[in-house]
């Protein structure tokens, strides 16, 4: 077996850089000086991070004279598309064979806030077909390597716009981070923290947001437009949830809520309303281990979250094909509501004995 041998980004050694064998020389830079038209790709759902880390990056490469785009497996939340100034981003659900084509045309993939082509679902057979370099920088478990070039890879920053941050940096030029790009930096920060509640206690975070500060951000803006701005029916809809939809199960230190089909058409769901809603399960006093089911188009979504040393990548993993971080992971399941939620009930007590116990601390019992 070939071992996978890494760099490291220069001044921070907890990012992991990956070369193809053979690929030794490629930096970040010469490889956006040689591309002439570089596609940039978000996961599926993409969220705070992906949408402000693809924006990012976009502008950056704008700024400094390249042809860029940015692709989209599924559509965002509609308080993420303002950091989309151009009206440029293409989704493949609803644009398939404008994508195929954007794919088709590009001679570098950008990949960012995700590290396996799979995370990218219906579009990943598109982008594996496509004989073309692929750059990867993320901040999850366990990269897929084989599927890219160059990798840059760090899971100790809060998000892969702080990672980007660092890269900009370390690898191309701090000095093309306009207001805008300082903008969705901060917007992936805040979103991928929950607002500085987790993932956020370290002081190099800090420091890259004074910096960011210092180049024209706007905190307030920015929280304003992502933390303020949903629609009615998804404030009653997170009323639904807290309301009618809230189990707990203090024996075991979880909570969990659920939403049926039914529901969500009831609110009137659209792509990211459910967003974040899982972290109120770890809001109650005692309560360590949180999850949220989604039932949408025959399938049930999946968040969990955690905290402290309960791994909830092991359990989406295990039990429900799918993976994330040590405190905040998803999972899929094609089976009905109801069986999605006997599984978690069945498996919780094994979990409980293993992942959660072990980790709690006195304060948790009182
Ligand atoms: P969320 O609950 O916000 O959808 O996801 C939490 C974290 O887990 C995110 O970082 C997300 O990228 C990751 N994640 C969500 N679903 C999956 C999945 O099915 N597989 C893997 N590997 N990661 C996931
Ligand atoms: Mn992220």
């Amino acid at each position: 077996m070939n071992t996978i041998s890494f760099t490291q980004l220069p001044g921070r050694p907890s990012c992991k850089v990956y070369h193809k064998p053979g690929q030794e020389k490629l930096t970040l830079k010469n490889v956006f000086d040689e591309a002439q038209n570089i596609l940039i790709v978000g996961h599926q759902n993409p969220d705070g991070d992906a949408v402000g880390s693809t924006q990012a990056l976009y502008r950056y490469l704008k700024i400094s004279g390249k042809n860029a785009s940015v692709i989209y497996p599924n559509g965002c939340a509609r308080n993420l598309l303002w950091m989309d100034t151009d009206h440029k981003v293409r989704n493949f659900a609803n644009h398939p064979e404008e994508v195929k084509r954007m794919v088709e045309e590009c001679d570098l993939l950008c990949v960012l806030d995700f590290n396996r082509l799979g995370r990218t679902e219906a579009l990943a057979p598109v982008l594996r077909s496509k004989q073309v370099r692929r750059i990867m920088i993320d901040h999850h478990l366990e990269p897929a390597w084989d599927d890219f070039d160059l990798g840059f890879s760090d899971t100790t920053v809060s998000s892969t716009c702080e990672l980007l941050y660092h890269v900009f940096q370390a690898e191309l030029d701090p000095a093309r981070i306009d207001v805008h790009t300082a903008e969705c930096l901060y917007a992936g920060i805040s979103t991928d923290t929950g607002s500085f509640s987790y993932s956020c206690a370290h002081k190099e975070l800090f420091s890259a947001i004074a910096d960011l500060i210092s180049k024209g951000l706007d905190t307030v803006k920015v929280h304003q437009r992502i933390f303020d701005n949903f629609s009615e029916s998804r404030t009653r809809l997170l009323g639904c949830c807290l309301g009618e939809r809230l189990m707990v199960k203090p024996e075991f230190h979880t909570a969990y809520m659920y939403l049926s089909d039914a529901e969500l058409r009831k609110y009137n769901y659209q792509s990211g309303d459910t967003e974040g809603i899982v972290n109120y399960g770890l809001s109650i006093a005692g309560i360590r281990f949180a999850a949220f089911f989604t039932q949408r188009e025959g399938r049930v979504r999946m968040s969990f979250r955690s905290q402290g040393g309960i791994d909830v990548n092991i359990f989406a993993k295990e039990y429900f094909n799918g993976g994330g971080h040590k405190n905040a992971a998803g999972g899929m399941s094609t089976e009905p509501l109801e069986a999605v939620l006997a599984k978690f009930e069945a498996v919780l007590p094994q979990f409980y004995k293993e992942h959660i116990e072990p980790h709690l601390l006195p304060e948790d019992f009182e």
